[in-house]
């Protein structure tokens, strides 16, 4: 289980979260959703330690931090998630291999044949077997989002976070992206997702975050987020629609 408790961040005078307590389940996917600035990103980066919140604490796997005394465990908490970012930041000067087994045997010492041994499996599960020797600047910009998932897939995280992980695609793109995180889901990984896709995240959320202004508003199932007659939430869903 991965919880947040009493966790504060805020930009100069301005308060990006706002006492936030959410719990997110082992095994299942976590949508994060909101306007545009609510907070969503920093949430998402406040736990892999890419963004450290002033106050408030974080449990994931045992293992409890508090954000503003010493981060002594914060490299070993760090690597118990691992992010695929809106535009995939792949090596451009390493080859997918390289780039796949570069966490796996740099940060986690693993023995390099089983890490390309595992790599290859992985580039097989994401639909790219074969390209193990080809460079980032040779695949399209879906091809290198699913090199970004293999990767974070390498590291074995506890958790994987996806931050918009479609909205640098055009749609053909997007939706075999949104397929693979599906599959992802449907083998129980524990996922935390933010994304502005409503008909993915009602097909993929086990449970739904909603946040506004730095605050949830929502934390419940996904049936019960989507069936909502809070006014807020009926505003949000209504300026998704076309
Ligand atoms: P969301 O992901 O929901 O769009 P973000 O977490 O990216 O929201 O941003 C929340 C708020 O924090 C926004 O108002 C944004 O401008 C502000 N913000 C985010 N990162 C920074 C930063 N590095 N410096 C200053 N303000 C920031």
């Amino acid at each position: 289980m991965l919880k947040l408790t009493h966790l504060n961040k805020s930009y100069e005078n301005h308060k990006v979260l706002d006492d936030i307590n959410v719990v997110f389940p082992k095994n299942k996917t976590t949508v994060i959703l909101g306007p545009s600035g609510a907070g969503k990103s920093t949430l998402l980066r406040s736990i892999n330690l890419l963004d450290q919140p002033e106050s408030g604490s974080i449990e994931l796997d045992n293992l409890k931090l508090n954000y503003e005394s010493n981060l002594s465990n914060s490299e070993i908490l760090r690597r118990k998630s691992a992010m695929v970012f809106q535009s995939w930041s792949l090596f451009p000067h390493m080859t997918i291999m390289e780039n796949i087994i570069e966490g796996p045997t740099q940060a986690k010492n693993e023995n390099k044949e089983q890490a390309i041994e595992e790599g290859k499996k992985l580039l097989a599960e994401v639909g790219l077997a074969g390209f193990e020797n080809r460079y980032p600047s040779e695949l399209s910009g879906g091809q290198q989002q699913r090199v970004s998932i293999a990767r974070a897939l390498a590291l074995k995280p506890s958790y994987i976070l996806f931050d918009e992980p479609t909205s640098a695609l055009d749609p053909e793109l997007e939706a075999q992206i949104l397929h693979l995180i599906q599959k992802l889901a449907m083998e129980d990984k524990s996922m935390i997702v933010v994304t502005h896709n409503m008909d993915f995240a009602r097909k993929v959320a086990d449970k739904v975050i909603f946040l506004e202004n730095g605050q949830v508003i929502f934390d419940g199932e996904s049936k019960e987020f989507f069936e909502n007659k809070n006014r807020r939430i009926q505003d949000f869903l209504n300026a998704m629609k076309f």
